[in-house]
């Protein structure tokens, strides 16, 4: 479990599957559909109809939801 630098909420890191690049995801699944993605063995995915089958958790995107977000825009 990883915290991130801005918020200090819990994140999980997974590789994106269309980028190849790490991203933060919120630690804590939720129930909701709109832009979730499953993270299968590091590697998040956008959320598909097989993933809900699979009873995977839905994870968002911490850029999505964190507070603080215009930092992590910025290379430091
Ligand atoms: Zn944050």
């Amino acid at each position: 479990m990883a915290a991130c630098k801005s918020c200090d909420a819990d994140i999980i890191w997974a590789t994106s599957a269309r980028s190849g690049k790490p991203m933060p995801f919120d630690a804590t699944p939720v129930t909701h559909d709109r832009g979730v993605f499953a993270i299968v063995k590091g590697a998040a995915s956008k959320y598909t109809p097989e993933d809900a089958k699979l009873h995977r958790d839905r994870y968002t995107c911490h850029f999505a939801t964190c507070p603080n977000a215009d930092q992590h825009r910025n290379p430091r």
